[in-house]
């Protein structure tokens, strides 16, 4: 019950989850200054409205895409159903190959080009807001969060990974992206190109979704051991293996806008590292720089202080959380509306085409291969 509690983020109490402030009566400065507090922070239920609203859509693209594929699996038996070019989103790497030949050809490409569009919005994002797609949009830093979350409603804790460990394993998700990036690198616009129109290419997205209907017992092991790792360690996957959120934070370094501490007003309670589900030492930073910040502003509101921490773009101006909410709805419609509006929304198949494809998937594997 405690750990399904977490689900509803709303209900976990300030003593449980070090994410709230937990104000004393009179604040002051070691000096005996009496200090301002703060008003009510809104940027968490802010955050989780918007990741609710984001986790909602990924799950009705995942339905609407599911039926569509059924359509063509039962020979038109089934009600036909649009393509919903969102599903996209999750074909990273077809997305990071349309982007290099958008790039060296000028040319947006015929073959899933939404997916690139959502990799521009989530890497203008990161641009402006850092990592933010993570904490904000990402549907399994969602649930990722979560999981943590109701481990620590559970066991009264979370656990970090000793440093001289944590350090190496970070470098995985640097090393994967690297891999990724390479192998798209050294393709040229035409191997692209023949790529994403082969059967496989064509029908990637159906065989990510055949990937989790028909999962093997390894795959299956192995989502089940990061499941049970992400309850005991904040953000397990994201925070060693995930690729696209290491794209994201070493974009997220050139972004102007950050976390920034006020040392004349600051108290060292300490409230804002520990509220870090990224595990910084914003306490003792006047900046956070880091590729693992993920504007989740949880550390904004852990501090008691009014003026010590901040979400700030240039010129220190104070970004509110509604700004970052904002700002990241802002990337991820303008490129949609970019897409829809220039017609490379939707990837257009002839329909004997995908007929032909769809219920045959399985024997079509990788053109590499
Ligand atoms: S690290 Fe990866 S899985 Fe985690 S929130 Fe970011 S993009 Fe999503
Ligand atoms: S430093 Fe603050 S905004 Fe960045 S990840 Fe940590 S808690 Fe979130
Ligand atoms: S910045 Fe951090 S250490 Fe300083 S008062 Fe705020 S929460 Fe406490």
């Amino acid at each position: 019950m405690r750990f399904l509690r977490a689900f509803f983020p709303v209900t976990v109490t300030s003593s449980t989850v070090p994410s709230a402030p937990d104000m004393p009566l009179t604040l002051r400065a070691r000096d005996g200054r009496v200090l301002a507090r703060r008003h009510d922070d809104r940027s968490q239920a802010v955050r989780r409205s918007v990741q609710w609203a984001f986790l909602l859509l990924n799950l009705f693209i995942g339905w609407r895409f599911y039926l569509w594929v059924r359509h063509y699996e039962t020979f038109g038996l089934s009600a036909p159903v649009t393509r919903p070019p969102g599903v996209e989103g999750w074909l990273p790497i077809a997305a990071l190959m349309n982007l290099k030949f958008f790039v060296t050809t000028g040319t947006v490409p015929e073959m899933h080009p939404a997916g690139m569009f959502l990799l521009l919005a989530f890497l203008g994002m990161s641009l402006a807001l850092r990592k933010s797609f993570c904490s904000w949009l990402c549907p399994i830093g969602t649930v990722s969060e979560w999981l943590w979350q109701g481990g620590h409603e559970m066991f009264g804790r979370t656990w970090r990974v000793p440093r001289w460990l944590d350090i190496p394993l970070r470098s995985l998700k640097y090393i994967l992206m690297g891999l990724f990036v390479y192998v798209v690198a050294i393709m040229s616009a035409d191997e692209i190109r023949a790529f994403l129109m082969s059967p496989y290419g064509v029908i990637a997205d159906v065989k990510m979704l055949n990937f989790f209907r028909e999962m093997g017992q390894t795959a299956a092991i192995v989502i089940a051991v990061l499941v049970v790792l992400s309850v005991f360690i904040k953000n397990a996957w994201c925070r060693y293996l995930c690729p696209y959120g290491a794209l994201m934070g070493l974009v997220g370094m050139l972004s102007p806008t950050g976390i920034r501490r006020t040392p004349e007003a600051c108290i060292d309670c300490n409230k804002c590292a520990q509220a870090c589900p990224s595990l910084l030492p914003v306490d003792t930073l006047l900046r956070v720089r880091s590729a693992e910040c993920t504007t989740c502003l949880s550390c904004v509101a852990a501090c008691p202080v009014a003026d010590a921490l901040a979400c700030t773009a240039p010129r220190r101006r104070v970004l509110a959380p509604w700004m970052v909410a904002a700002g990241v709805a802002l990337f991820f419609m303008g490129a949609v509306g970019v897409a829809r509006v220039t017609g490379h929304w939707h990837t257009v198949v002839p329909e004997a085409v995908l007929q032909e494809l769809i219920p045959n998937s399985s024997g079509y594997g990788h053109p590499g291969r």
